[in-house]
């Protein structure tokens, strides 16, 4: 079985080829950060001109590098939302068009899907697994009990981890995106010289907030010298917010894993899997790692490049979709809200 996976769902144009081997046959995949670094965040409508002018191109240059031929295909897809309409639509109505044009099955991957099943394309991750999805939009805690199957456990209050990175990043006067940018200017920094606040860490549940986080970073850049931060300043302020970040995804991981525990009928396998484009940080891999050496669980984390958008993993997950016999209609209508658990309250389980 070879899929071809379309991602436009934010500022990534990417297009990909696998194979039911797990095999990730091409990807080409074209960022449009420095389009949208003078604005300080992604402008939508640049974005969608941005997909529209190339994605034809990426998807002719991945079969091409992939020898596959439109012919071969057994089927193709494309993020269907959440995200950015605009960009939504472009990858929507290209991957109808080739399926159309090719008489193969249309699947469109809800995108934390496409994050949430990465680990099975990279490491062949048996179900049920808990997945920590750490995103520009999202920060949940998930039981993953199948495709299309998840038990929500937490999710943020306020902002997303990755939100939090490009807003405090941002404040520091770092380039766009925020998060990797925070991340290497972290590095030989200090982590502890700011005091900074872990919110909700050790309290009941598995939610998460980071707004609180935001305002102390801000009232320690008040409290420095006026101008341009020292390397010394900039390296120990990322640091520390790094540090932060990754304490209360640690504390909330835990507090889910113990749920789960708890949950043995459940059948609950003691697999952590962490996604999405905040999974890339190095900080947070390490002290996930240090949890679950501690909890005796397993820890999987995607190699980098497949953690922030990218189209392999849409490819993966229109895979799965379609061995099931999952397919979409042609009339699919592009989704801009699209919860993995329609049916989860918004904060689930906000007593353990
Ligand atoms: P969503 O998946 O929720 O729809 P998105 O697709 O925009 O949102 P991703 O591409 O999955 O988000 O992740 C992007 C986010 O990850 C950004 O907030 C970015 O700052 C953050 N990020 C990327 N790399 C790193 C890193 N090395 N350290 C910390 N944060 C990072
Ligand atoms: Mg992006
Ligand atoms: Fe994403």
């Amino acid at each position: 079985m070879i899929v071809l996976g379309l991602e436009t769902s934010c500022d990534e144009t990417a297009a990909a080829v696998v194979d039911e081997t797990r095999h990730v046959r091409a990807q080409r995949l074209l960022s449009q950060h420095d389009a949208h670094r003078p604005y300080g965040g992604v402008v939508p409508e640049i974005a969608a001109r941005a997909h529209l002018d190339h994605l034809d191109r990426l998807v002719a240059e991945t079969l091409e590098a992939a020898g596959v031929a439109l012919a071969d295909l057994d089927g193709v897809a494309a993020t269907g939302g959440p995200g950015l309409i605009g960009g939504v639509i472009v990858g929507v109505m290209t991957a109808k068009a080739l399926a159309l044009a090719t008489g193969v099955p249309f699947v469109a991957v809800n995108h934390l899907e496409a994050h949430a099943l990465t680990a099975r394309l990279t490491d062949a991750v048996a179900f049920p697994y808990l997945l920590l999805l750490v995103s520009g939009g999202h920060c949940q805690l998930l039981e993953v009990r199948g495709v299309g199957a998840y038990r929500r456990l937490g999710t943020t209050i306020d902002d997303a981890a990755g939100e939090c990175f490009d807003k405090t990043a941002k404040m520091m006067g770092l380039g766009h995106p925020g998060g990797p940018a925070l991340e290497r200017a972290a590095v030989g920094g200090d982590p502890a010289r700011f005091a900074l606040p872990r919110p909700l860490r050790g309290r009941p549940g598995c939610d998460f907030s980071f707004s609180g986080l935001k305002t102390a970073t801000r009232q320690v850049l008040d409290g420095l010298p006026p101008g341009p931060l020292s390397d010394r300043d900039l390296a120990d302020l990322a640091a520390g917010v790094q540090g932060a970040v990754a304490d209360v995804l640690v504390d909330r991981t835990g507090r889910a894993m113990t749920r789960l525990a708890a949950d043995a009928a459940a059948g609950a396998a003691p697999t952590l899997v962490v996604a999405g484009g905040v999974a890339a940080n190095r900080t947070l891999r390490a002290a996930l790692g240090g949890l679950c050496a501690d909890r005796g669980w397993r820890l999987v984390a995607p190699p980098p490049a497949l953690c922030t958008d990218n189209a392999a993993m849409v490819a993966w997950a229109g895979l799965e979709r379609l061995r099931l016999g999952l397919t979409d209609p042609l009339e699919f209508k592009p989704r801009p809200r699209w919860p993995l658990d329609p049916d989860a309250p918004k904060r689930a389980f906000a007593g353990v």
